[in-house]
């Protein structure tokens, strides 16, 4: 036997089974397995006549030579005598039928701890089920038995399944929607109009015609007998997670078939982050509470904290990506810096970046240019620090944030650094008329020299 025609014993065993259990169970029979290939049901009295007499009738869709004792066990085929009996019994029963996969979710509880599996957290965030509905929605089954032209071979079963839109379902969403394994619809579902196409002769109907031409196109040398057709409800879910580190939460909508959902074999979908529009299914919260994706984090040279690229800047002296908080201002540059790196000018001891000092004198210090005491400012600084005003040879310059003064007179010359501000006093220092080396005046004597 070769690997194809295995396959294909294969699959037709598998169909002859789906359609049989089905079946049996459709015209209201109860089936027990017994053992790991066997199945029994009990004959109802009424029709024990057309089973030969049979109380309780043991099946299997394997070959007997598989199964031990072959005399009183029927093998179950297209062309065997109890599948003709099934097929008689069936046409007494309403059709189309009504039937739900024996597997189907039921409850939103089976879906959540699966979706949320489909996400790793960290860093505090979490997920929560924001809402979840079930939804019954409409497939329909049609099983045709395919004949052989020459009679020489055993008919073959074939299902077909279509959505509501009249699309043929590929073999592995019949797999994950376990449409191989049916059962009866319950009362409550057969009263339950949600789910059922509005023009539904119409699709039954378009189903009919797709199915047919598949079958002609597969099977050209055989016959298509329409043996059952079956509608078979499957519930749809469709809901939002919602992510949050305690905040505001992010909102990720979901829908799609429920049982592959709640076993994995389709994700919802992956967060968004809304600051960044990156997509991942690694949530992760930054240092001030937003929920993101780890893709998105960036990683402080500073601190080693995590944050979102908006809450960051680069050092212009050093070139360290690192959180806002840790980068300060050059009052003479007006770059940021990291605050941990910058250096006080030996001069008016302002605190700027390292680029801006050189020789000892950082750029304010350099930029001195001389001013009239006509200069508003000098005025404005003289109504203040009256004192001052004694002094002449006036130079000023200015930072974001401070003036830088200096001025001479008997054969001194002082230094003063004021708050731009509010004109506080931030160094005061005085040196030799030819010293290069200012002393810092102590916090006692300012007085004199200022009022
Ligand atoms: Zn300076």
């Amino acid at each position: 036997m070769t690997t194809s025609q295995l396959t294909s014993t294969a699959v037709d065993a598998q169909a002859t089974r789906s359609f049989t259990l089905w079946a049996l169970r459709t015209i209201g029979l109860r089936v027990e397995p017994e053992g790991e290939h066997v199945f029994r049901f009990l004959a109802p009295e009424d029709r024990r006549e057309s089973l030969n007499g049979a109380g309780t009738v043991r099946f299997t869709f394997v070959e007997p030579a598989g199964v031990g004792k072959p005399g009183a066990i029927e093998y179950v085929t297209p062309a065997a005598r109890m599948f003709q009996w099934l097929l008689d019994q069936l046409k007494t029963s309403r059709q189309p039928t009504l039937a739900v996969p024996v597997a189907d979710v039921t409850g939103v509880e089976q879906l959540a701890e699966r979706l949320f599996a489909a996400y790793s957290l960290e860093g505090g965030a979490a997920v929560r089920l924001g809402g979840c509905d079930l939804e019954p929605r409409s497939l329909l089954r049609l099983s045709f038995r395919l004949g052989a032209v020459d009679d020489t071979r055993t008919p073959r079963l074939r299902h077909l399944n279509f959505l509501h839109d009249g699309t043929l379902l590929d073999d592995e969403s019949v797999t994950q929607l376990r449409l191989d394994d049916l059962a009866p619809a319950g009362p409550e579902l057969l009263a339950d109009q949600r789910g059922l196409p509005e023009r539904f002769d119409e699709w039954l109907d378009a189903c009919q015609a797709a199915a047919r031409e598949s079958l002609r196109a597969e099977f050209p040398d055989r016959s298509a007998e329409l043996l059952a057709t079956c509608r078979v409800l499957c519930n749809h879910a469709a809901g939002t997670l919602l992510f949050d580190c305690g905040g505001q939460a992010i909102e990720v909508p979901f829908e799609g078939w429920a049982l592959p959902l709640a076993h994995g074999q389709q994700l919802p979908p992956p967060l968004t982050c809304p600051a960044t529009g990156r997509q991942s299914y690694h949530v992760a919260a930054t240092c001030d509470g937003r929920v993101t994706v780890r893709e998105a984090l960036e990683t402080c040279g500073e601190s080693g904290k995590t944050g979102l690229p908006d809450q960051f800047e680069t050092c212009e002296a050093t070139g360290t990506r690192a959180l806002r908080e840790f980068l300060s201002t050059c009052p003479v540059s007006d770059g940021r810096v990291l605050t941990s790196r910058l250096v006080a000018c030996p001069t008016c001891r302002q605190r700027v970046s390292p680029g801006a000092v050189s020789h000892g004198h950082c750029q304010a210090c350099r930029a001195l240019q001389p001013i009239s005491k006509d200069d508003p400012r000098l005025a404005q600084i003289f109504g203040e620090y009256p004192k001052l005003d004694r002094w002449s040879h006036w130079k000023l310059s200015e930072t974001s944030s401070a003036y830088v003064l200096s001025a001479a007179a008997w054969g001194r010359r002082l230094l003063v650094v004021l708050q731009k501000d509010s004109l506080e006093v931030r160094h005061l220092a005085a040196a030799g008329r030819w010293s290069a080396a200012w002393s810092e005046v102590p916090l006692s004597q300012r007085a004199e020299l200022l009022r």
